[in-house]
């Protein structure tokens, strides 16, 4: 037998407002001690009225706009009753029938992953279960922070495409500012609806996964707990498999809600999934519904500025970059604004012989995107650090830049320079200087180091004589070693094929 796959994803995620959704409280409470950035609204006093955060409104239409949804004009919030200790009111406001935004998407691939709402409603509390005790903590700080839902259609083909999805919208939040989606932290979670059908035994029809003909489908499963883009491809992946088994061995699947043990790379079921009935949705009676005006939407259009896609594109265009570099360049804001301040900041340089000053400036503009991307992220990236936690101005990275294309340094003094400027800062041409690794491309210094590494190495210069030029690459070494890695390559290897053969 042959199955499809069916997939939809559902993502919450933490604005990036000064105060919370219904209250004044600060929204930024990470390093504070447990409730301490709380108020009688957002711990759900009886009395309490909620004011909606216009901010956290104009941010969700924003990551509405941002994946072509359209925008409700009239839209309201909603009450989701549950009972959950870190619930202080026993009701979560949402919206239900009028999201902010809805019918959007984002193109995956060649694939458009349709979705089907944003909606804003707000965070609930934390729970912890110290170790070895029998008691729950509870900390609200995080109670009421404004939380964006988005909601794509079962439309999803595999776990790799889910993947993309959500990295594809975590990096339109950080884009436009919204939230800073780390997954780590909790600011962005990712939850999947995962079913497995028969093939040619459904269609998907007006926004819904039907049976064809009398035909019955195998229900979905819910997976949560889900902390990285690596863990949702596994999750996803592991209930396909566990899925296709059962219906393999004539078992029956659950509608349930399981989580994923990142520790065990299993999904263990929860609880049997509650239906909106069980929520019992009615409208928010403190809040009035929202109207949204074609001025406001036209206000936070403007907000947008160049998204990934286009930066790409310009910076292919006008710095003359590979498309590959570009795309690695403008996948986060930040570093390619980072980057425009560089290539901004590289002074005048001698033009060396032939070349035009527009061609020099696409050379210098390469070596700056070679190096900030080969280097300094591999720097970044072992540290789990971002570009905003940089000490090097672009003006600093800017010079290093230009030491390299004037070849004063070679690329081995490029990386110990960067070394000391990425630990401690600094100007490139100062440690240059502390450092002695002015590159040495004096011909007559060179030979006379060659000469004498050639007479200690007398077997393998026969060798090589002999016809084993791959040999070359051990004299450059040895010569490499005897500069302190500051000889031109380029000159000893020109040098060397000379003086080898004598
Ligand atoms: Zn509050
Ligand atoms: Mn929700």
């Amino acid at each position: 037998m042959k199955y499809d796959v069916i997939i939809g994803l559902e993502i919450h995620a933490e604005i990036k407002t000064k105060s919370k959704m219904f209250c004044s409280c600060d929204n930024n409470s990470d390093d504070k001690a447990p409730n301490t950035a709380v108020c009688p609204i957002c711990l759900g006093h009886p009395g309490t009225l909620p004011v909606p955060n216009k901010r956290a409104i104009e941010l969700v239409i924003l990551a509405g706009l941002a994946t072509h949804c359209t925008i409700n004009r009239v839209s309201k919030f909603d009450r989701k009753n549950y009972f959950y200790p870190d619930l202080p009111k026993g009701y979560q406001i949402s919206q239900y029938d009028l999201p902010l935004c809805y019918e959007g998407y984002l193109e995956i691939g060649d694939d458009k992953v349709l979705i089907t709402r944003i909606h804003l409603e707000e965070d609930t509390g934390k729970s912890t279960h110290p170790k070895g005790s029998d008691h729950t903590l509870l900390d609200f700080n995080r109670a009421g922070t404004p939380l964006l839902e988005m909601v794509t259609e079962p439309v999803i083909k595999s776990a790799e495409e889910a993947k993309l999805f959500g990295q594809k919208f975590q990096q339109i939040l950080r884009y436009l500012d919204i939230s800073n989606a780390d997954m780590e932290k909790g600011e962005m979670r990712c939850e999947a609806n995962v079913s497995v059908q028969e093939e040619g035994k459904w269609e998907y029809k007006d926004n819904l996964i039907l049976p064809i003909g009398d035909h019955k489908l195998n229900p979905k499963v819910e997976v949560k707990n889900i902390n990285s883009f690596r863990s949702l491809e596994k999750a996803i992946k592991f209930e396909i498999e566990r899925q296709t088994k059962a219906l393999e061995d004539g078992e029956k699947i659950l509608a349930e809600t399981r989580g994923w043990d990142d520790s065990k790379n299993v999904t263990k079921s929860q609880r049997v999934k509650e239906t909106a009935a069980d929520y019992r949705y009615f409208p928010e009676p403190d809040i009035p519904p929202l109207n949204i005006s074609d001025d406001m939407i036209a206000d936070i259009e403007a907000e947008m500025g160049e998204m990934p896609k286009e930066k790409t594109a310009r910076f292919v265009e006008q710095y003359g970059l590979k498309e590959d570099l570009a795309e690695v360049i403008t996948s986060d804001k930040h570093l390619a604004n980072w980057t425009e301040e560089v290539i901004s900041e590289i002074g005048a340089v001698v033009l060396s012989e032939g070349d035009s000053y527009e061609r020099q400036d696409k050379k210098l503009a390469a070596i700056a995107v070679n190096w900030i991307t080969s280097e300094l992220l591999k720097h970044l990236k072992t540290d789990h650090r971002d570009i905003n936690d940089l000490h090097i101005s672009p003006a600093e990275f800017a010079k290093l830049v230009c030491l390299i294309y004037e070849g004063k340094i070679n690329s081995t003094a490029g990386q110990t320079i960067l070394n000391n400027m990425y630990v401690k800062g600094g100007d490139p041409i100062d440690i240059l200087s502390e450092l002695g690794l002015e590159q040495v491309d004096d011909k007559e210094a060179l030979t006379e180091v060659i000469r004498t590494v050639i007479e200690n190495n007398p077997n393998q210069a026969a060798e090589y004589k002999g016809g084993k030029l791959p040999l070359i690459q051990f004299f450059v070494g040895k010569v490499m070693a005897e500069t302190k890695g500051k000889a031109n390559p380029e000159v000893v290897r020109e040098l060397l094929e000379k003086l080898l053969i004598e």
